[in-house]
């Protein structure tokens, strides 16, 4: 849009990282083999380290020092994937934006059929995994089953089995920018915001090295978190489970009144009665617990507080050294 044809696209490569040490060389260098055989094009890396406590900053900085096209986001603290994620949307310039993680379970040599798409005039090339490698069973089972759902109960179509690994234009990259709230999911987000999208296929690789950092509590807060900020069809939920329940307790009181009033059988069942308050009881704490889960949101809303902050930005380019 702003480059004129003649000029070389920029590609910006986003990568999130939390204590990937010992990806960062692999990495570096099939993104580099990439990246030569895309001569045509200008590119820059935005390497975000998320607070890590391993070397993944010292690892970064060192390969900075010696490559201008490297641009490392430095936070304060760890502030998790999903703010590390945007930081890197937010903080590049290229012409198209590649997310990417760190551990080459997503594999950079995909970027070439991506550009290949972009080039053809998509705007959101995501890749979909036709099969992962190195994942549990559980993992796999629960990670579909949550697409089910999230498209059940949202508007917004999540492309089922796909990442943040894609490419977006910079016209997107824009609109994403735009968008302040909190609780964020990068995939969805990307996906409301439109756009002419298509997707290529690829084997999902096992870790290169490291631990995966997300544990089943922490994907069940993703699952969360994604479908509270897509849809309030949960809390319609609750108002017609209150309704059903009222009308099935008013017609069983009815039934028992007229079995009272027309005939001799006497009425008792001290124990169906202790279980259904129990069962009562504990389906309201969890429909409360549904309200609950939005008004915790909300209160991180108001707040307004950054979704992140950078400690430093370190790069070697036009010799101005940001430390
Ligand atoms: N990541 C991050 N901050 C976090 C957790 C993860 O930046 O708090 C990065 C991580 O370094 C990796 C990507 O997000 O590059 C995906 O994380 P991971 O591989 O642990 O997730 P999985 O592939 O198991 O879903
Ligand atoms: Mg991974």
């Amino acid at each position: 849009m702003i480059s004129k044809d003649n000029d070389p696209k920029k590609i910006s490569i986003v990568v999130p990282m939390y204590n990937e040490e010992d990806n960062i060389s692999e990495l570096y260098d099939r993104l580099n083999t990439v990246m030569k055989k895309l001569s045509h094009l200008q590119y820059e890396y935005i390497f975000v380290n998320d607070g890590s406590f391993d070397h993944t900053y010292e690892n970064l900085v060192s390969i900075a020092d010696k490559d201008e096209n490297i641009i490392v986001v430095n936070f304060t603290r760890n502030f998790g994937h999903e703010a590390a994620t945007t930081a890197g949307i937010i903080n590049s310039n290229g012409d198209a934006v590649i997310i990417i993680d760190a551990d080459l379970q997503d594999p950079p040599e995909l970027i070439m059929d991506m550009i290949k798409k972009w080039e053809e005039g998509y705007e959101i090339i995501y890749a979909k995994r036709k099969s992962r490698k190195g994942e549990t069973f559980l993992k796999k089972i629960t990670s579909k089953l949550f697409y089910r759902v999230f498209n059940m109960l949202t508007d917004t179509k999540m492309p089922k089995d796909t990442g943040d690994f894609r490419l977006i234009d910079r016209k997107v990259a824009n609109d994403f920018k735009k968008l302040k709230e909190k609780n964020r999911i990068t995939r969805a987000l990307i996906n409301w915001i439109g756009y002419n999208q298509t997707h290529i296929f690829f084997d999902r690789d096992k870790r290169f090295s490291g631990k995966t950092k997300y544990n089943y509590f922490k994907l069940i807060r993703l699952a969360i978190d994604s479908i509270t900020s897509f849809s309030t069809k949960p809390l319609t939920f609750i108002v017609f489970t209150g309704l059903l329940l009222s009308l099935l307790s008013f017609a069983t009181g009815i039934i028992f009144i007229l079995i009272k009033l027309f005939t001799s059988i006497p009425i008792n069942g001290w124990t169906s009665t202790v279980v259904l308050v129990l069962f009562l009881n504990g389906f309201q704490i969890f429909l409360l617990g549904i309200v609950g889960q939005y008004i915790a949101r909300i209160s991180v809303e108001v707040k307004e507080r950054p979704l992140y902050l950078i400690r430093n930005i370190y790069s070697t380019k036009n010799n101005s050294l940001q430390k």
